[in-house]
């Protein structure tokens, strides 16, 4: 069941994702090369605890970390470990807040030192369907209008649709109804209304969509081990607009491209 939002629960939210969104320009800041992925971890769990909230992953169907950290071939649910970012290598950060009783919900790719030409442009890519996604998000339209939106717009350029793991509704639990998948028809699925907070966040390969878990439960990589990328925001239909309730723009301040 679709939990609907009062203006009042979209207001906490937006406060939750505030803290998000500046976590994730905490993490901006120590994203480089010789940087390990725990240390990534370690900031944003002291961020977000700094500042009177919780890390929604952590513990989460005991899931081990404050982030998820998927770099290259890795699409999602990546562990932080001893692995040190190096040139070329692309990095994936999906991190969650818990504040106030509601849950925010964000993912960003970046592209380490140089990185090829070929995968750049998927980033850019998934980034730009990640709004066109968004923009398809309004009230009146349906939950597939998101996905056509994203599928039309990535497998005209070539890429693939990861179809196993989709975006969700969210709210006081970090994954409620309905899912939002990256691929659909148009005008199908759940109508959006007043009080919908929703998670849209494209998972596009460079290769083959098929993915595999790897036998620690958790880390999904691409079968032909081709590098993904992943962009998220939490969003909120009102009849009269949709608010992006999450933002990149501490991480775009620092890193851009
Ligand atoms: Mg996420
Ligand atoms: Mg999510």
């Amino acid at each position: 069941m679709i939990q609907y939002k009062t203006s009042e629960e979209v207001e906490k939210i937006k406060q939750s994702a505030d803290i998000l969104g500046r976590a994730h320009g905490e993490i901006a800041k120590h994203v480089k090369k010789g940087v390990k992925t725990s240390f990534l971890d370690k900031i944003a769990e002291e961020f977000i605890r700094d500042h009177g909230a919780v890390p929604s992953f952590k513990g989460y169907n005991g899931f081990p970390s404050s982030l998820c950290i998927s770099v290259n071939e890795v699409v999602v649910h990546g562990f932080p470990s001893e692995y040190e970012l190096k040139d070329g290598d692309i990095i994936s950060v999906d991190c969650g807040v818990f504040h106030q009783g509601f849950h925010s919900d964000s993912a960003y790719t970046y592209p380490i030192g140089e990185v090829f030409p070929s995968v750049l442009a998927l980033l850019k890519a998934t980034r730009d369907s990640l709004y066109l996604g968004i923009e398809a998000a309004i009230f009146g339209n349906r939950v597939g209008d998101i996905g056509y939106a994203i599928q039309k717009f990535v497998e005209a350029k070539g890429y693939t649709v990861v179809r196993e793991l989709v975006g969700h509704g969210l709210g006081r639990k970090l994954h409620e109804s309905p899912e939002v998948p990256n691929y659909g028809k148009k005008g199908s699925g759940p109508l959006l209304k007043q009080g919908m907070v929703i998670a849209i966040e494209p998972m596009i390969n460079l290769g083959t969509r098929n993915i595999v878990q790897e036998k620690d439960g958790w880390t999904i990589r691409t079968a032909d081990r081709k590098p993904s990328a992943h962009y998220e925001h939490t969003i909120a239909i009102f009849e009269d607009r949709t608010e992006v309730l999450t933002t990149h723009k501490y991480i775009e301040e620092i890193h851009r491209f």
